[in-house]
């Protein structure tokens, strides 16, 4: 380090298992060459850690949680974005394999050639993130309602500037903050805005103490439940990645997400449910699909969501909680505004026929979840056996 001339190191912490192994190494290896090093907090609200119940105990339960983590969010200004000083970044030397310091554009995917989507969507870096918390400032108004209205650009999305530090959630928080307290937003869009920033650090703390969140059920009891793999079920599986499902919303989001590496978060919802519940499959399959295409795929609130949907997870929706994406259209997409963008041939009476029959994947579920919650999954149904439309 010395010939580069470095006094000090300073970066945001991290809360994933595997990566404070790899920072506590680099703070080590740091120390033990005479820099100076100092870690601080910034990817959260508050540390994962410092929300305790009366116990000492860690939040299981959202509500619980963000009563206690709300009254522990730093209310003072974030510090200003940090200026580069010293050697500029082009300095750095280009040591061959060092990923970060590649210096060569990265080459796009030929074929399939699915960066273009994501080219016209995002704007990634400090400029996008900001330009993006602007606008959704000057839109703020009508939040709560909107939210959930796929056609709609209510939401912020600043999920993938969030993910990799683009912008802090306490520049967030404070941005949001301000306008509430100039009455220059409604206080009920800002506070469900705010609620949801709490929940990406309610995930976050419970992967600081589940750091296996994505591998393993957090209710154990789902460990012997019958869902089916992928490699089980190449076929299903494939519908659902590709949004031939034959199920409008469901295609439609998987398509979304296909091409702009983003999808709305009551479709999320809606395409887990479908897939741990009609399908039946399992949602590490669901998960790991997520994972590879979401542009804001997080370690935390990833895993969290499919547990979440399946409802194996903390604080989980409830197993009778199965999303109907038929009725789920009707509210949410009223005009086949989302659906027509996406998956049109969907809308049209000729349209492909469902690869699941709702009703009867939806009793088979059921069945299946409520003998877990008795303890006895001896009649685990794989719900697509029930619902095929070929099943006679
Ligand atoms: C199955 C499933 C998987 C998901 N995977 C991810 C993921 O990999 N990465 C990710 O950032 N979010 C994930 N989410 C949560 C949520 O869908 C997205 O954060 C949200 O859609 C991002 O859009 P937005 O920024 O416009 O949200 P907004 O409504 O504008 O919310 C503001 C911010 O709050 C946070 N937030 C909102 N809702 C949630 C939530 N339910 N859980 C955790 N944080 C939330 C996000 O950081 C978001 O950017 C997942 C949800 C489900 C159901």
């Amino acid at each position: 380090m010395a010939d580069l001339g470095i006094d000090a190191v300073a970066w945001s912490r991290r809360y994933h298992k595997p990566w404070r192994e790899v920072d506590a190494a680099v703070k080590s290896e740091l120390q033990a060459r005479d820099v100076k090093v100092a870690s601080h907090p910034g990817h959260t609200l508050v540390e994962p850690w410092e929300v305790t119940n009366r116990n000492g105990k860690p939040y299981q339960v959202f509500t619980p949680f963000s009563k206690a983590a709300r009254a522990q969010v730093r209310d003072d200004a974030p510090l200003p974005v940090p200026q580069l000083r010293g050697a500029g970044v082009d300095d750095i030397p280009n040591h061959a394999g060092a990923v970060g310091f590649a210096r060569q554009p990265m080459s796009e995917p030929a074929d399939p050639h699915w960066a273009g989507g994501l080219r016209e969507t995002w704007v990634p870096g400090e400029d996008g993130a900001r330009a993006r918390l602007e606008s959704f400032l000057e839109g703020i108004a009508g939040y709560e309602s909107g939210r959930d209205q796929p056609a709609e650009e209510a939401t912020s999305r600043l999920s993938p500037h969030l993910r990799f530090g683009e912008v802090s959630p306490r520049q967030v928080w404070a941005a949001v903050g301000e306008l509430l307290a100039t009455n220059q937003a409604p206080a009920g869009d800002g506070q469900k805005f705010l609620t949801e920033l709490l929940w990406r650090d309610f995930a976050w703390h419970r992967l600081y103490y589940l750091p296996e969140l994505h591998a393993v059920n957090v209710r154990r009891q789902f460990d012997s439940f019958a869902w089916a793999s992928a490699e089980e079920e190449p076929e299903l599986i494939a519908a659902w990645k590709a949004g031939t499902t034959g199920i409008g919303l469901v295609d439609a989001g998987m398509r979304e997400l296909w091409q702009t590496g983003y999808m709305h978060n009551r479709v999320r919802m809606v395409v887990g449910s479908f897939l741990t519940k009609n399908l039946g499959l399992h949602w590490r399959a669901g998960e790991a699909w997520f994972w590879d295409t979401l542009v804001d795929a997080d370690p935390a609130s990833n895993p969290f969501g499919w547990q979440w949907i399946a409802g194996c997870g903390d604080d989980a929706a409830p197993y009778f909680r199965i999303f109907n994406p038929v009725t789920q259209a009707e509210r949410f997409d009223p005009h086949g505004e989302y659906v027509g963008r996406w998956a049109p041939e969907d809308l049209t009476p000729l349209g492909p026929e469902p690869i699941v029959d709702l009703q009867k994947s939806r009793k088979a579920a059921l069945a299946a979840y409520s003998d877990i919650k008795a303890g006895a999954n001896k009649a685990a149904v794989p719900a697509r056996q029930a619902g095929l439309p070929d099943d006679i």
